[in-house]
């Protein structure tokens, strides 16, 4: 709707209304009835590690049953009816996109939502899922709300990227209200340094108690807050990130500029997995979302192999994630509840630079560590032994010696011999989605 003439065209109350209404009709198809009864019996499970196992038993068999009855792979494939997840066979993105309608369910009756991946590793796989299978991840969502502190009338910030203000608006406000949800959503493509004032400004005469954001975006304002040695004048409960990776650094700047903590929450369009932080900083499988297998690959590595409870349209059985997790050794979280610990998530594979040596260096949230001024980043390298740094900064502050340190701080990630120039940009390029990748790498690697 949002890149529609009509609503680009309009004045800023309309679009209010039209985005408003908008969410209304979202909000009563997700948030009904059965919303409501799948979020009590998810709650039952958080403290009791029987009710939990007996919940997750039911849905695997359920989804292996549906699966092997309905989908053509699976109809083949299984031989046996004893629906023993470890007989499937483990699957990928490849096998999906190049054979999609065979892992579609033929029991399938009203509406479809296709929704395609971020493809910020690679081509978007396009995924189908129906209303049951929406309304039951909005479940999972609002669960995950309720442990960062959501109550019902709670005035929430928004920063998701939405298209929601026409990206040829100059001038603000560069937001927008979803009255009837009590929301601000607030435009991740205007966040340039002259603007970011405003942002602050609007969430705290709004009176937001949580912010739902996109680590990039929010970062990008505690940036501004601690250049400017502020911290955000009001009162948060929380705020829940989440489709991005969220680096340890950037959650304690969260943390420390806007004064509340930051609730992390991994999934994926594929719907195989989900990872939630609760109120200890803990990061927690959701094992009665989906059913994790994490397949060891070495040096403390997991990689994430996940089979959805919530969508027999297309059930994807110990789909490969291509995401990787370092375990925990702690057994039990101070919060209390029965789901597993995971230490942390490995930024996603895909967002790299190659070094002098050829070698693929993932790790890049430490380069702009130390240097003052400097509001966003992204690295660009289309060619071996040249990295561009993009960098959105605050003139006053980011000087030449500044940016000798950027310089110095990448050569040591990437080599010495690296030849490394840096831009300033008003703003960093975004994916389709809103997203902000931290690297982009177009070189062809014969690996
Ligand atoms: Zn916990």
């Amino acid at each position: 709707m949002f890149t529609k003439n009509i609503y680009q065209k309009s004045p800023i109350p309309i679009q209010n209304g039209l985005l408003s209404c908008r969410a209304l009709i979202r909000k009563i198809l997700r948030e009904g009835k059965d919303q409501f009864i799948l979020l009590n019996d998810i709650q039952k499970n958080e403290f009791d590690a029987s009710v939990m196992r007996s919940f997750v038993d039911t849905q695997l068999t359920h989804t292996l049953v549906q699966a092997t009855k309905h989908v053509p792979f699976y109809k083949r494939t299984m031989v046996s009816t004893t629906y023993n997840l470890a007989d499937f066979p483990i699957i990928s993105k490849v096998e999906i996109r190049e054979h999609a309608d065979n892992f579609l369910s033929d029991n399938h009756r009203g509406v479809i939502v296709s929704g395609a991946t971020s493809g910020t590793t690679g081509t978007p796989l396009v995924i189908r899922q129906d209303m049951t299978s929406v309304i039951r991840e909005q479940a999972f969502v609002a669960r995950h709300l309720n442990w960062a502190g959501f109550k019902a009338g709670d005035k929430r910030a928004w920063i998701r990227g939405d298209m929601i203000v026409p990206p040829d608006q100059k001038e603000g406000p560069f937001w927008r209200y979803s009255w009837f949800e009590k929301i601000i959503m607030l435009s991740s493509f205007h966040m340039s340094p002259k603007n970011l004032k405003k942002y602050i400004d609007a969430m705290v005469n709004y009176g937001v108690d949580i912010i739902q954001a996109y680590p990039s975006s929010i970062v990008t304002l505690a940036k501004y807050l601690e250049v400017n040695d502020q911290y955000y004048p009001g009162n948060l409960k929380s705020i829940v990130t989440s489709s991005e990776s969220l680096s340890s650094e950037d959650r304690q700047l969260l943390e420390k500029r806007f004064k509340c903590k930051v609730f992390d929450w991994y999934g994926l369009f594929e719907r195989v997995a989900a990872i939630g932080n609760c109120e200890h900083g803990r990061y927690h499988i959701i094992s009665d979302y989906s059913h994790v297998e994490l397949i060891d690959v070495g040096n403390g590595r997991h990689e994430i192999v996940g089979t959805n409870f919530n969508n027999d349209l297309q059930p994807l059985i110990r789909y490969r994630t291509g995401d990787y997790v370092y375990l925990s050794d702690e057994k039990q979280c101070p919060c209390g509840r029965v789901f597993p610990i995971i230490d942390r998530i490995e930024g996603r594979i895909g967002d790299y630079l190659i070094g002098e040596d050829g070698q693929r260096v993932h790790i890049l949230n430490h380069i702009p560590k130390g240097v003052e001024g400097l509001l966003a980043t992204q690295f660009l390298q289309s060619v071996w032994n040249h990295i561009e740094v993009e960098a959105v900064v605050d003139p006053l502050i980011f000087d030449d010696k500044q940016q000798q340190i950027l310089i110095n701080n990448t050569k040591a990630r990437l080599g010495k011999s690296m030849e490394i120039s840096v831009k300033i940009v008003e703003k960093i390029q975004k994916t389709k989605n809103g997203k902000t990748r931290q690297a982009i790498c177009t070189i062809e690697e014969s690996l």
